[in-house]
């Protein structure tokens, strides 16, 4: 047999030096005859071959003794074993065997270099191998311009190919060019090249070089094409497979990390887990629908992708939500009310709202839940109350601020297609709580603000609307759920910038600050016993006396609520366990004494502001968000030409009261002793201080006229006296908001006198009894009741003047209210 072989093994070697000489064409020679199949040896060419029939090893054997020349001729059919010389082409080529080398297993491989073309004349042996005679074959060539330009054609696409056969060295374009002439570029190329024998034979047999050349473009373009689309696919097949093979060898490590872990099959229980926790979470079914989809999904995403984790987080939201756990309601009234009073102490009318709402509850289980806003100064007990009615309705708990929300998202939860997306707080919330009803407290709804991310309150009007929250979607889960059984309760400081549809939802109840009197009830029922137990002080025994309590109320704190009281009651108390456990002899009763040293110096004079020491000053009565306040209102003139000046960060609402008030005293100075023209040569400025404060609203007016007045007339203001009113051009006095608040500041401040509008007076009756009964209400109708009862008696003869035109000016006594007195027209 033989066939082409591209490697060589070493074994024997046989046989000298060839001779190579190139028969003269027409000449004939008898020569062996070495049959191949499925290749062809071109002239001056060496052609590898395995050597393994019989009669060709006998051949060989004989030629490698002689000259070793033989004929090397091509079978037409492959298959044949024992060809004859009907088997054979007619054309073959003279080759000379360069080398022999010998296999163990009595195989040959030869190496065989080609001479010239030659052609069967004339058979002469069968046996032991073929054997003929031969006519050396010349080619005929020419030098012509397209000879040339097939040579040129011919090498450059042998070029592209050699780039593309690794097998083939590139040197080998360099060799073809070298080559002595057209016909010998041709047969190189063709030798070296893998082509369908036939072709080859083709080649060979094509004795005129031009035509040669031609086919062997044709040839080479044609395997070109296929040896580039095959590149092409090669490539692309190459880049897929590089990129599988990295993922798949990636995984398997992954694999082997995770079963050296131990966490094998990891992937296959989460699946069944998340697919058990379906079943269990007990979705409505579109919900669970929506839920196996996604499931279905999570186990064709490799667990290594990014997508999975996305998925696998959401499906764990979806069975963490609680579809179907309500918590019972406790309806049991004696014992909602006995939980409400144990937590907290007044508060009556907000506890009667809460136990109205249980009864209702027994009689219709599926009532409407109402939304409560609990309104009111920081620390006057909004958040623990709601803790207390979930726990008196046996509800769980949860609160979410809502300071700062600015993003719709926060509220509602962004589409799962964002990066790091999470549903938003009110979902969020829920799956805390693990209820379906839970009390859910959105805490400083006031201080929501909306810019360019969407309008949270919208949002929050959703998930509000008995209507709609049902129903409520979340972005991130993007199915319903039901926030109907919700309890939902609010908080804020101030109503006015909750947006009003919101504000239309919801109930109202207003929490007022506490007076010293149910502070200090507060701190010895509540605040103390609740320090000791939250820091485990119980051994120890502590206690405070009244005054000790009072002192941190006026000197240390200075608020509406209980934040800093019940924050210093429990300093004082750490302070003191600190110096028993370090074995001082500290007391355990903690009196004023002890308050002082412990806590510092007094932070706050109960009386520093209510006394006003000249002329031009005047009390006016504020209302915050923190609670009531005193405001020193202060006026002050100087040459100039007609300027009200107002400083202090007024508002629009103030400034205008500001300017109400001058033209009142301009239009009524007569009346007041003032000359006339007193504004004609000067600028009168008025500021209000704490000036970094912004202040707004129509209610410092008649504080305001009373300073002003003061000032222009020498008439200073009476000691622990405030005031608070809204003030016309013709000097009435109008109603103002805030009253029970204002009242309460006052109170805390040491303001024995409040000068309030007539119209106000019923508003007095939400003020606790202790409070009212240390202090004195002057409700008035007009201006110049505020002027006469806020002012001192004008010194000497405007005093004499004044007695005489109208009663005198009377403060009344403490618990009594004066009757407003209209003033008698001035003569
Ligand atoms: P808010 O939410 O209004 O700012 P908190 O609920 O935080 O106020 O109340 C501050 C502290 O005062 C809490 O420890 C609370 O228990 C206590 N507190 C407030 N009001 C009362 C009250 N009426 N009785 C007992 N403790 C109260």
């Amino acid at each position: 047999m033989a066939g082409r072989a591209r490697k060589i093994t070493v074994a024997a070697e046989s046989g000298s030096a060839p001779e190579t000489g190139t028969p003269e064409p027409g000449s004939i020679r008898e020569l062996p005859v070495l049959p191949v199949r499925h290749t062809v040896l071109f002239p001056f060419a060496l052609l590898p071959l395995n050597v393994g029939r019989e009669r060709s090893v006998a051949l060989l054997n004989d030629v490698m003794a002689g000259d070793r020349t033989i004929a090397v001729v091509a079978q037409k059919d492959g298959t044949v074993e024992e060809p004859t010389f009907d088997d054979l082409h007619a054309i073959g080529t003279q080759g000379t065997v360069l080398r022999m080398l010998r296999f163990p297993d009595d195989r040959y491989s030869v190496l065989v270099q080609g001479v010239a073309r030659i052609r069967l004349v004339q058979p002469v042996a069968d046996t032991p191998y073929l054997k003929a005679r031969f006519e050396a074959l010349g080619e005929t060539s020419d030098t012509g311009v397209e000879t040339q330009a097939l040579v040129k054609n011919v090498t450059e696409q042998f070029e592209r190919m050699v780039a593309l056969i690794p097998s083939v060295p590139d040197e080998a374009v360099a060799s073809a060019c070298n080559q002595p002439g057209p016909g010998h570029v041709a047969d190189f190329i063709a030798s070296l090249i893998e082509l369908p024998s036939e072709d080859k034979q083709h080649l060979l047999e094509t004795l005129k070089v031009h035509d040669r050349l031609r086919l062997l473009t044709d040839l080479l373009a044609r395997e070109l094409q296929v040896l580039e689309v095959g590149a092409q696919i090669r490539s692309s097949v190459q880049e897929s497979l590089d990129q599988h093979q990295r993922e798949f060898l990636l995984r398997q490590q992954m694999e082997a990390i995770r079963k050296e872990l131990g966490e094998g099959d990891e992937n296959q229980r989460e699946m069944e887990e998340l697919k058990a926790k379906i079943e269990k979470a007990g979705m409505p079914p579109d919900v669970k629908k929506e839920a196996e989809r996604e499931l279905a999904r999570l186990q064709n995403i490799p667990p290594q992708a990014a997508e999975h984790t996305v998925a696998r987080t959401y499906l764990e939201w979806m069975v963490e939500m609680p579809w179907a756990v309500v918590t019972e309601d406790d309806l049991d009234l004696k014992h909602a009310r006995q939980v409400l009073d144990q937590d907290h102490y007044g508060l009556d009318t907000i506890k009667e709202h809460i136990l109205e709402y249980l009864v209702v509850r027994r009689f219709k289980k599926d009532a409407r839940t109402p939304i409560l806003c609990f309104v009111g100064p920081p620390g006057t007990g909004k958040t623990s109350l709601g803790q207390s009615i979930a726990r008196a309705l046996g509800r769980k708990f949860v609160r979410q601020s809502l300071g700062g929300v600015r993003d719709e998202a926060e509220i509602r939860g962004h589409r799962r297609t964002y990066i790091g997306a999470l549903p938003g707080n009110i979902i969020r919330g829920i799956r805390r709580a693990a209820s379906r009803n839970p009390l859910f407290m959105l805490d400083e709804i006031d201080k929501l603000t909306s810019d360019f991310h969407g309008d949270p309150s919208s949002a929050l009007l959703e998930v509000l609307d008995p209507e709609q929250n049902n129903a409520f979607v979340d972005h991130y889960l993007d199915v319903p759920f039901d926030l109907s059984q919700v309890l939902f309760i609010t908080t804020a400081n101030i109503l006015d910038t909750v947006p009003p549809a919101l504000r239309d939802r919801m109930e109202v109840i207003r929490l007022s600050g506490y007076t010293d009197i149910e502070k200090l009830e507060i701190a010895k029922r509540h605040l103390i016993p609740k320090a000791i137990r939250e820091n485990g002080l119980e051994v120890l025994e502590l206690g405070f006396s009244d005054e000790a309590i009072l002192k941190v109320i006026h000197e240390y704190t200075s608020e509406a609520g209980l934040r800093n009281m019940e924050r210093e009651l429990a300093n004082l108390m750490r302070k003191t366990a600190k110096e028993i456990t370090e074995g001082k002899d500290a007391p355990h009763q903690i009196g004023p004494e002890r308050t002082r040293e412990l806590l510092g110096p007094e932070r706050y004079q109960k009386d520093e502001t209510t006394t006003i020491d000249a002329p031009g000053a005047a009390l006016g009565l504020a209302w915050t968000p923190v609670g009531g306040e005193v405001l020193t209102i202060e006026a002050a003139i100087m040459p100039g030409q007609r300027q009200l000046l107002l400083t202090g960060q007024l508002g629009d609402v103030m400034r205008e009261s500001a300017q109400a008030a001058l033209t009142y005293i301009r239009s009524h100075a007569a009346e007041f002793g003032i000359a006339p023209e007193f504004f004609d040569h000067a600028d009168l400025h008025v500021h209000l201080p704490a000036g970094a404060i912004p202040k707004d609203g129509p209610s410092a007016g008649v504080a305001l006229c009373t300073a002003i007045v003061s000032l222009l007339t020498g008439r200073k203001a009476r000691a622990n006296l405030a005031m608070t009113g809204e003030i016309t051009l013709r000097g009435q006095v109008l109603k103002v908001g805030g009253v029970k608040e204002k009242v309460l500041g006052a109170h805390r401040a040491g303001i024995k006198t409040v000068i309030l509008p007539a119209e106000n007076q019923g508003d007095l009756e939400e003020v606790p009894v202790e409070v009212r009964t240390h202090m004195i209400f002057a409700p008035v109708h007009t201006a110049d009741q505020v002027i006469h009862l806020a002012l001192e008696p004008a010194p000497a003869a405007a005093a004499v003047s004044a007695a005489q035109k109208r009663e005198p000016d009377r403060v009344p006594a403490p618990g009594e209210s004066v009757a407003a007195q209209r003033p008698q027209p001035s003569a």
